[in-house]
């Protein structure tokens, strides 16, 4: 017995730690970029005494004990106006000495080395980022100078609490104390310009405003001279449970807002109550930026799991599919059991269903979001097109609805925003057009300006300009005919034949075969000139301006492609392009009239190497390059002898 004692009292010691690196970071950051959404520490630390009453409550569903000493779960806002002072307290899970070290010191969430190489410098910006970050517990140092945490964690004795206080200078300290009550209590002492927020009145507005919708009642002394009573400033009711009708816009927004540590609007949301055979209620939310970590392999997502209104999980990632991985929000099943795990979660074929009913209402409400307000889904389709592009390949029973919300740019758009539908497209087209043509390149106006499509453009044949890393695999997705638009196929521009069928003029078509054979020994010419690095040089039917250009085989990798797997440190197979010559193009007709010299050679390659370059893509060997084209040009330059 004395021996524990006196472990006890050797750990009991006031110890002082030094914050992790990235808090301070964070810390000072947050201090001068939230300024002007100071109130958000409310809600950041509510929504942590709420997370905690959560956790109780899941723990007692095993333990029963852990809730019996104090059955209702809530959250008490205590202020002194005269002491600058403002406490929130829990009666939840509570923190063990070692928990307050670790929770209340470090940051625990993966990509945080991400998150700061993303910050600008620019504050505005950065406080966005910082918002989505989610600031949660050092939220508190924004209007506090000092911070005071006492806690004592469920089940274990009076003895065993902590507490925990810092000014934000880089240190903490904890100390082993004696708490009366399970859970936590934060005391704020208030910075001098930020007193308002001891106000009673203050308070109240802004709990109504950000916590209405916290599952557990957030208590406040009753107004009038020091009042002992307390009584709710919440409606203490999850907005999910109540029915649409009563719920208003600002409800819902701020819901969100809750939600994701997010202080900017969703662009949209969806709630819903399935009923029959299996029953769930769900509330899914768009949020209007992208998180960071979007494009992190082991970046959290998913949606908030409640079981029968109990808090079971949050990031429950498999009931949306990964394409999806953006999309906020709640999902309440009644039949799940409620000791269901994350491991169980993956056999549950309950969660299969839910899954697809989840996945097939954020499609609805982006294709109605599409349709009734283009602006909203343009902002969305910029935040995360590209990763609603990976659905096409991954969810085969919704491509048709994920085909008709592709957004693309294109050669009969002015600008190179990706604005233009299939749908649209597919309107537009030439009577007898039966393919969808686009070209890929590093940029919307590199592809704009490549010469695979000169004829294209010159015919008025409107080619989509696609741009990013994901369109070479996209494009890879979709053959054969294009879902939901009978007859219509793609077509890469810049490979193979451009199979214009009916739209080829019978004019073209004589004149083409005319260059065919007239062609025959320039084409040979070429071939021995330029040797391996093609297959074959052809006669161009897709070039007007330019005299050359690379043309891939139909199922040749891309260059993005061929980047991503060089950049992944994989092989990338060997393939050579086809060198095409628009041989009415003047350089070309000269290069025929040349006779087989060295001079014949040079050009060639010179033809060989431009094409490679319009393409946007690199010279094997630049300097060879610039050394034949400076040859050429030190003839051009020469002075003319005198007639
Ligand atoms: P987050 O809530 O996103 O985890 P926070 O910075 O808000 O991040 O909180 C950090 C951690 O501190 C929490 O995950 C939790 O473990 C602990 N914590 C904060 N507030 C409380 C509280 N009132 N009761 C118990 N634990 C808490
Ligand atoms: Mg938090």
């Amino acid at each position: 017995m004395s021996s524990t004692e006196n472990v006890t009292a050797a750990g009991a010691e006031r110890q002082t730690h030094g914050f992790q690196a990235e808090v301070r970071e964070l810390l000072k950051l947050m201090i001068h970029s939230l300024y002007s959404h100071r109130e958000i520490f409310l809600r950041e630390l509510i929504s942590n005494a709420s997370d905690a009453n959560d956790r109780l409550r899941f723990a007692a569903i095993g333990e029963p004990a852990l809730l019996a000493e104090d059955p209702e779960l809530e959250i008490r806002i205590e202020a002194d106006p005269a002491a600058g002072t403002l406490s929130i307290t829990d009666n939840g899970i509570g923190m063990t000495r070692e928990d307050a070290v670790a929770n209340l010191g470090t940051i625990a969430r993966s990509g945080t080395a991400e998150f700061f190489r993303s910050l600008s410098g620019d504050q505005q910006k950065d406080s966005q980022l910082i918002g989505q970050f989610g600031v949660g517990f050092y939220s508190a140092f924004i209007v506090a100078d000092r911070v005071e945490v006492l806690s004592r964690k469920a089940g274990l004795p009076a003895q065993s609490g902590v507490r925990w206080e810092s000014s934000a200078d880089g240190e903490f300290a904890v100390e082993t104390v004696t708490r009366p009550q399970r859970g936590t209590t934060v005391t704020l002492h208030l910075k001098p310009d930020a007193k308002e927020f001891a106000d009673p009145f203050r308070l109240r507005a802004l709990i109504r405003r950000y916590s209405d919708h916290i599952a557990f009642p957030v208590r406040m002394r009753k107004e009038g001279e020091a009042s002992l009573e307390y009584e709710a400033v919440n409606q203490a009711k999850a907005l999910w449970t109540r029915p649409r009708t009563e719920i208003t816009d600002e409800e819902y927004r701020e819901f969100y807002q809750h939600l994701a540590h997010d202080f900017t609007d969703p662009l949209a949301w969806s709630h819903n109550r399935v009923e029959g055979k299996r029953e769930y209620t769900s509330l899914l939310y768009i949020p209007g930026r992208a998180p960071f970590d979007l494009w992190q392999r082991d970046a959290a997502h998913g949606l908030k799991l409640y079981v029968r209104r109990v808090f079971i999980m949050d990031d429950a990632d498999q009931f949306l599919p990964l394409y999806l991985r953006f999309i906020r929000g709640v999902v309440d099943s009644s039949d799940l059991p409620l000791n269901v795990s994350r491991e169980l979660l993956q056999q549950e074929p309950e969660v299969e269903a839910i899954r697809s009913g989840l996945a097939k209402r954020v499609l609805d409400m982006l294709t109605k979001l599409a349709k009734d307000e283009p602006e909203k889904y343009a902002a969305f389709w910029k935040e995360f097109g590209s990763v609603l592009k990976e659905g096409v390949g991954q969810d085969a029973a919704n491509r048709p609805a994920l085909l008709q919300l592709l957004r693309f740019a294109s050669t009969h758009e002015a600008g190179n925003e990706p604005a233009v539908s299939l749908a649209q497209y597919v309107e537009r087209m030439k009577p007898g057009q039966d393919r969808i043509y686009y070209v890929i390149a590093e940029s919307a106006a590199a592809a704009r300006a490549s010469p695979s499509i000169e004829r294209l453009t010159r015919s008025g044949l409107e080619v989509l300009l696609l741009s990013e890393r994901i369109d070479e695999w996209l494009m890879g997705q979709i053959v054969g005919e294009v879902e939901g638009f009978p007859g219509k196929r793609f077509k890469d521009a810049a490979r193979g034949d451009l199979e214009l069928g009916t739209l080829e003029s019978e004019a073209d078509r004589k004149r083409h075969e005319e260059e065919l054979k007239e062609s025959k020994s320039l084409l040979k010419r070429v071939k021995d000139a330029v040797g391996d690095r093609v297959l074959e040089v052809r006669v161009s039917t897709r070039l007007t301006d330019s005299p050359a250009c690379l043309v891939l085989g139909e199922h040749d990798l891309g260059a993005g492609m061929r980047r991503i797997l060089a950049a992944a440190g994989q092989s990338v197979p060997e393939s050579k392009p086809v060198l095409e010559l628009n041989v009415g193009h003047p350089l070309v007709k000269h290069l025929d009239a040349l006779a087989d010299t060295g001079r014949f050679k040079e050009l060639s390659l010179i033809l060989y190497d431009q094409a490679q370059l319009a393409e946007g893509g690199q010279l094997g060997n630049a300097a060879e390059f610039v050394q034949r084209l400076n040859r050429l040009l030190v003839e051009l330059a020469a002075p003319q002898p005198a007639p």
